[in-house]
C-alpha cells in the first residue's frame, strides 16, 4: 500500500502501450509499478490494463512466469480493487467477447466486439463528449479498438458513438475502448486516480 495521498497504480505490463500509461501516471505524481507476475500485484491501489492484443496476452498469461495472473486479478476486483482497462484491456476486463472464448478476466458486465472498426484506426483523433470529464470533449484514439454493444444493469455508460459505447464505469470496474494514454489530456487518468479510496 503506498503512503496516503500518493496511490501505487500497477499496469499489467505482459504486452502492448504499458509505458504510456506508466508516463502519464507518473506525470501525475502517481507511484507504478510494472506487474508481470501474480505476485507483483500485492500493495497496489490500483490496477490498468493496457491496450495489446489481448490474445496474445491471454496466451503469455498461461505461461510459467505470469501463469495464475487473471485468476488474482479477478478476486482482487471482485474486493474492490480499481481496475480500469484500455482497448485491449476493456476486452480483458468484459464477462462477454462476442463469438470468442479467448481467455480473459471476465469481471465487468459488459459485452465487446473486437475490432469493431476494422483493422485500421477509426479516426486520428475523434472528439468524443463524455459528461463525467467536463465540457471539453476527449481526443478519442481508436486503434483497431473494440466497442461495448451492451452493457449489464449495473453498469452507468460514460459516453457513446454511432456504433456503441465507448466508456463504462461498473463500480470500481472503469473501460475505455479508446487511448487516454497517447494523447496530451489526462483527464480519464484523473478520473481513474480519483476512484481509489484512501
Ligand atoms: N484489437 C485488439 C484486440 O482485439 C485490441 C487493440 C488495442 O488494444 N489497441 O485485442
Amino acid at each position: 500500500m503506498a503512503s496516503k495521498g500518493k496511490a501505487l497504480v500497477g499496469v499489467l505490463s505482459l504486452q502492448g502501450d504499458f509505458r504510456e500509461h506508466i508516463e502519464k501516471l507518473e506525470s501525475l505524481g502517481a507511484q507504478t509499478l510494472d506487474v508481470r507476475r501474480a505476485s507483483d500485484l500485492a500493495g497496489i491501489d490500483a490496477l490498468i490494463l493496457p491496450g495489446g492484443e489481448s490474445t496474445a496476452v491471454a496466451i503469455i498469461e498461461s505461461s510459467h512466469a505470469a501463469h495464475g495472473i487473471f485468476d488474482e486479478i479477478r478476486s482482487m476486483g471482485e474486493s474492490g480493487l480499481p481496475i480500469w482497462g484500455t482497448c485491449m484491456g476493456s476486452i480483458l476486463l468484459a464477462k462477454n467477447i462476442e463469438g470468442s472464448k479467448q481467455g480473459r478476466i471476465g469481471l465487468m458486465d459488459i459485452t465487446v466486439r473486437r475490432n469493431a472498426f476494422g483493422p485500421q484506426r477509426f479516426s486520428a483523433e475523434t472528439p468524443l463528449q463524455i459528461p463525467a470529464l467536463g465540457a471539453l470533449p476527449f481526443p478519442g484514439v481508436f486503434i483497431r479498438a473494440p466497442i461495448l454493444t451492451a452493457v449489464g444493469e449495473g453498469v452507468e455508460v460514460l459516453g457513446r458513438v454511432e456504433q456503441g459505447t465507448v466508456m463504462a464505469r461498473e463500480k470500481n470496474l472503469l473501460a475505455t475502448v479508446f487511448h487516454p494514454e497517447v494523447v496530451d489530456d489526462a483527464r480519464v487518468h484523473e478520473y481513474f486516480l480519483s476512484m481509489i479510496q484512501f
